[in-house]
């Protein structure tokens, strides 16, 4: 298995993964997706709402703030020497006061202390609860880790999906270089250079086929390898991408070996 890197920043990642098959790539989408943990508010105890939501609302949207993850200094409750009870290895506190006195106000995502400073939303400004003259909300809330396939709202990221990496092939003696196939290209995978067709961007092709379909002298061939596959992620923030990749290969890593130890 080979994994090349085609395209990072803070919280996209493009990397192409060699010599697998379809179930392999799937499986490893399928982990991302719902077996690598991140934090999530959990519980939540109104204190006072006077605020226009409801409290399970307000407890509701509160769980959905994607909150930056420590991995390392925390486990999931049910593997939790406390046994789920809640301690300082499986949950943090968040605390939340604010009240409208002059005027209205917009209480935001930022306004969450958090008991660990590396354990904060990923963004300050997701907004909460408005609050007119006079309203209050005052609430604890625990954060803990847990896993996609328990809720959505610990899933690590917003975009995990896998295509073909594409073969394009070009009978040159066949090409009489008129150029229908760069226009009817969707991707811009080809282009017409010193009347010939070269390929300019074979991995952005979507094997859509349009330009096979267009060419009227068979000369150009669109094809999968199905052992190959481009992989596009996209983090919530909650984790940096390559390490939602790394978790969920160490996750798969455990499960083989486990299902090993069930067949020796
Ligand atoms: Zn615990």
């Amino acid at each position: 298995m080979n994994i090349r890197i085609l395209s990072k920043d803070t919280n996209y990642l493009r990397f192409l993964l060699e010599n697998v098959d379809v179930a392999f790539a799937n499986a490893l989408r399928r982990i991302i997706l719902a077996e690598v943990p991140t934090m999530a508010i959990e519980e939540v105890i109104i204190i006072e709402n006077t605020s226009p939501l409801f409290d399970e609302i307000l407890a509701h949207r509160l769980g959905l703030i994607p909150l930056k993850t420590d991995l390392e200094n925390y486990v999931l409750p049910e593997e939790c020497s406390c046994q789920g009870a809640g301690c300082t290895q499986c949950q943090l506190t968040f605390t939340l006061e604010r009240e409208a006195e002059e005027e209205g106000v917009t209480v935001y995502s930022g306004d969450l202390k958090s008991q660990n400073p590396s354990v904060v939303p990923v963004s300050d400004k997701i907004p909460i609860v408005r609050l007119a003259r006079g309203q209050r909300i005052v609430l604890e809330a625990y954060a803990s880790l847990g896993q996609g396939k328990d809720h959505a709202k610990y899933q690590p990221v917003s975009t995990c999906a896998y295509k073909y990496k594409p073969i394009v092939q070009l009978e040159g003696d066949k090409c009489e270089a008129c150029g229908e196939c760069v226009t009817i290209c969707p991707k811009g995978v080809l282009d017409l250079k010193n009347k010939s067709i070269v390929i300019k961007d074979v991995l952005n092709c979507s094997l859509c086929k349009s330009c096979e379909e267009k060419c009227e002298f068979d000369a150009i061939h669109v094809d999968a390898d199905d052992s190959s596959f481009i992989f596009s992620i996209e983090s919530t923030g909650a984790l940096p991408p390559e390490k939602i990749v790394e978790t969920a290969i160490e996750i798969f890593e455990k499960k083989v070996k486990q299902l090993q130890s069930l067949l020796a």
